[in-house]
């Protein structure tokens, strides 16, 4: 996909030209609208409300159709607004199989003229995205869903690189929407590891580090060890680090869940719970692509990617309930589920990068807990943090992007509950508070280093299709965290 700026006198053909409009503006404001401005205004049929498209046919344009897009009541406008409105214009689009559009960016006083210009090229871009990879092969090569090519008109000159910046960062998303939503065998621990081995070669900057399974056992990082024993891929430890900044001392480290599928183990899931279980690896997804996006975007900071990966399956060497198993920050861990395995992975990787990597912060991202999505439901994650300024820079670049977050509490007085009787901690306590339950058995592993868990069971994985976000697959995380990696690189320079 390609998109670029163009006057509006000088654009050429496509096969719709996409047309905002304010909810209670007469149209015919808007030059060659004359006639359908009356028309509509008889019928009522098109009144501009958020999200509502309506086709014309005009005689005499380069476009044989225009798109009117509803923009809602100006002075109600958000970025967010603006995204889902172009996201609804996205999705009629590709409905007519249209591969060419131009498109009239959002004006408004009420927002900046980047902040409009963004949000609308955002909600197309976010939108033109459909995972075609399992259909048949003329299909495959063919996806005639999607928009080649996209011109925005009327855009000023800056608006060229702001584009091109858009385009990588939703590059970035569909990079993991597709990780996530691949066949689970597809995206083993060796596949990811060569996969992010590979990043080397698209940046001077970024270093790849593999810890294999000796590697693993010489660090004694007996949590992801024990997770993996069922299944027959070996393990890994992925860590990806960017070095945008290397006279800071400041670094950022990411930490992402990344089981390739999770059956429950023997606490085995039930069907339906298991049907979405090759997404449990979203976490390590949205870490790997936020540090390939932030290197293709050359910002200025130093960001790794730790991602753990396993697979949790039922076999004669499966870890069991009841048994204690050693971590890698010495803590043993008594296990009361086997399906509480994410928090496992989770503590060996972050005992690891706290130990070796010397992170100013870390955040983990992962599908953590069903309560979450319980709590939170499918829009919204669960920010977990004990860190006020952390926790206040995700807010700011949640809000930003329009990811949304959540602050829920990590309660100390809970912590009494994961205690075991005959090791240090159980991995999963009564189903009351189990999310802020699970983030406090992740708080025992982080030591002093500013921290927050992300957890994101509901926001990574959708049953429907939300605005700019596909079925299944979300991307969510990946420009929270560009924008949180922005805005703190906006700070130190
Ligand atoms: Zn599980």
């Amino acid at each position: 996909m390609k998109s670029s700026i163009a006057p509006f006198h000088q654009r050429e053909s496509a096969d719709v030209l996409i047309v905002p409009v304010w909810e209670g503006v007469s149209l015919g404001k808007t030059p060659g609208l004359e006639r359908a401005a009356r028309a509509l205004a008889a019928t009522g049929d098109f009144k501009g409300k958020l999200g509502e498209t309506y086709f014309l046919y005009p005689e005499d344009a380069v476009e044989p159709r225009w798109l009117l897009v509803g923009l809602g009541k100006e002075e109600k406008v958000t970025a967010e607004s603006l995204r889902r409105s172009y996201a609804a214009a996205a999705r009629e689009v590709q409905g007519k199989q249209g591969k060419t559009a131009n498109v009239l960016p959002a004006r408004t006083k009420k927002l900046s003229h980047e902040e409009a210009f963004k949000a609308s090229a955002e909600g197309l871009l976010l939108t033109n995205y459909a995972f075609t990879r399992l259909k048949a092969d003329s299909v495959k090569e063919n996806p005639s869903v999607l928009l080649e090519k996209i011109v925005f008109l009327d855009a000023k000159a800056s608006d060229e690189a702001l584009l091109s910046k858009l385009e990588t960062i939703a590059s970035g998303v569909h990079f993991v929407r597709d990780l996530v939503n691949s066949n689970a065998d597809d995206k083993t621990a060796p596949v990811l590891a060569k996969m992010a081995k590979e990043f080397e070669r698209e940046h001077p900057r970024i270093q790849t580090t593999i810890l294999d399974k000796k590697k693993l056992e010489q660090e004694k990082m007996g949590l992801l060890l024990a997770v993996n024993r069922g299944s027959s891929h070996e393990p890994c430890l992925i860590i990806s680090s960017y070095k945008g900044d290397p006279e800071s001392k400041e670094h950022v480290v990411l930490v992402g869940k990344g089981m390739s599928y999770d059956t429950g183990g023997l606490n085995l899931k039930v069907g339906d719970g298991m049907l979405t279980m090759k997404c449990d690896m979203s976490g390590a997804a949205t870490v790997l692509g936020t540090v390939k996006t932030a290197a293709a975007l050359d910002l200025k900071v130093n960001v790794t990617a730790v991602a753990p990966i396993a697979e949790n399956c039922i076999d004669a060497h499966s870890y069991k309930p009841g048994d204690v198993y050693h971590s890698h920050s010495g803590k043993t861990v008594e296990i009361t589920n086997t399906d509480a395995e994410g928090r496992l992975i989770l503590a060996d990787a972050m005992s690891y990068a706290v130990e070796h990597l010397h992170p100013s912060c870390m955040i983990d991202v992962a599908s953590l807990t069903g309560a979450i999505v319980i709590a939170l439901g499918e829009e919204i994650a669960g920010l977990f943090a004990a860190d006020d300024v952390l926790s206040k820079e995700l807010m700011s670049a949640s809000s930003a992007v329009g990811e949304l977050l959540w602050a829920m509490p990590v309660h100390d007085d809970y912590r009494e509950s994961m205690k075991s009787e005959i090791a240090d901690l159980i991995n999963s306590g009564s189903r009351d508070g189990s999310s802020i339950k699970a983030a406090l058995f992740l708080q025992e592993f982080v030591k002093d280093v500013p921290w927050a868990h992300i957890d994101f069971a509901g926001t990574c994985y959708l049953s429907k299709p939300k605005h700019y976000y596909t079925t299944k697959a979300s991307g969510f995380g990946v420009r929270l965290l560009i924008e949180f990696l922005e805005q703190k690189a906006g700070r130190t320079s």
